[in-house]
């Protein structure tokens, strides 16, 4: 319904979704225990062989053997220790798999009966799963040519040994390929289901869910950075009249013309979310209050401004808050009272008159019931002391 909207409008209010959403350290984590189980286990199953007679090579074999089993204990332990892995490492650790698998190969007595190609399927699959398309693609061609080189001296014929290498080494890779697929669809089933359960089907805007999640984020930069976090609360004014009037399908396509308008008059790093029916909410830093006022107001005039495809048009009553995030509060619990706040200014807004913006004023440590200060297309109301709105506990507000 809205395409074009819906890659501008999410860029724009998370751009540093891809960190948040998916972080890279949990990959990284799940790597290092997956590495360090195959490894584990290969080393497990491996040193089965030191009690078998007859399977290695007597002499300087067998201990190469054993070291090369505890090395794999080693970095099994190492990995499952440390809990992360990088790709340039995963790589690696690949490629030593395959290494390893020739090693063994040396050490044993007789390579077909005892260590069969199909041990590469460890690497294979680590790679398969953990690797980009590149890495993965040279780890495929070192599979097919260590299958080669392990193959080698139990074939006394070259064309032998080209079809035993290559059946190995195609069925390896073609496995690998396959779980490079299957993850790659998941992955982007992933990506797709996140981006649904946080976005707003009509106009393509961050939904209340999504809101909710970032509000650790937002309070924890604000506090690095010694910001103070706005919230603006948008209702857009006598909306139902324009449902009633001209019907739902035109004010959805109000929705989502404000909506549009809304994505370009933000700042890149403000939150976007369309809460409710025809409620909005714009989260974001500011240094000073001044600088809150002046984005409500332009927020105020994108509304203003936006059109459907047919001309119609609505306006937004616009209420706003500032808080100064407090070590030790409830990230959630802060942002629901910031914009509980500005709802209510934005309550004040509408009994003023419609299309303007009002601040809600300063909590105090009491409850009281009076109104936020208000003004109109950006004109300050009047400059008498401005009651204020109930405390909002563990923030301070400027
Ligand atoms: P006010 O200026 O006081 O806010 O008046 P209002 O008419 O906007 O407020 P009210 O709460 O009475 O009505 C809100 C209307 O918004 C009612 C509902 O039909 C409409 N609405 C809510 N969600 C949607 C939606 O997704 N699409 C459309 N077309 N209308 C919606
Ligand atoms: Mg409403
Ligand atoms: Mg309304």
């Amino acid at each position: 319904m809205i395409g074009p909207l819906l890659p501008a409008a999410r860029v724009r209010a998370g751009g540093e979704e891809s960190e948040q959403r998916r972080p890279a350290g949990l990959d990284s984590r799940v790597a290092a225990l997956c590495l360090a189980a195959l490894l584990l286990i290969g080393a497990l199953m491996g040193s089965l062989n030191l009690l078998v007679d007859g399977v290695l090579r007597d002499g300087a074999g067998r201990w190469a053997y054993a070291s090369t089993m505890l090395l794999l204990f080693a970095l099994s332990g190492h990995l499952a220790c440390r809990g992360r892995v990088g790709q340039a490492h995963t790589f690696g650790l690949v490629l030593l798999g395959d290494v390893i698998y020739l090693v063994v190969v040396l050490c044993i007595q007789d390579p077909l009966r005892y260590a069969t190609p199909l041990m590469l399927l460890f690497p294979a699959l680590a790679g398969a799963w953990f690797l980009p398309l590149r890495p993965l693609c040279v780890h495929m061609v070192a599979t097919t040519g260590i299958c080669l080189a392990a193959l080698w001296p139990s074939y006394d014929s070259a064309v032998g040994l080209v079809v035993q290498a290559g059946v190995s080494a195609c069925t390896l890779n073609a496995a690998a390929m396959g779980v490079f697929v299957l993850r790659r669809r998941v992955q982007r089933l992933l990506v797709a289901t996140e981006t649904i359960s946080h976005q707003d089907a009509l106009t393509g805007l961050y939904n209340r869910r999504y809101l909710v999640e970032q509000a650790p984020r937002l309070w924890g930069q604000a506090r690095r950075d010694g910001t103070q976090l706005s919230a603006m609360v948008l209702d857009l004014d006598h909306f139902k009249r324009l449902n009633d009037e001209f019907g739902h399908a035109v004010g959805d396509a109000v929705l989502r013309a404000v909506a549009r308008s809304l994505s370009g008059a933000v700042r890149p790093a403000d939150l976007l979310a369309r809460t409710g029916g025809e409620e909005l909410v714009v989260v974001g830093s500011v240094a000073v209050v001044a600088e809150g006022r002046r984005l409500a107001e332009r927020l105020r005039l994108a509304v203003a401004g936006a059109r459907s495809e047919d001309g119609h048009a609505v306006t937004a009553s616009v209420g706003i808050a500032v808080a100064r995030p407090v070590e030790g509060e409830d990230p959630v619990a802060a942002l629901w009272r910031l914009i509980d706040r500005a709802d209510a200014a934005m309550y004040v807004a509408k009994r003023s008159g419609r299309d303007r913006v009002a601040l809600a004023d300063r909590p105090r440590s009491r409850a009281t019931h009076a109104e936020p200060a208000t003004w109109q297309r950006g004109h300050p109301a009047g400059s008498v002391a401005r009651p204020e709105t109930s405390r909002a506990v563990g923030s301070a507000d400027l």
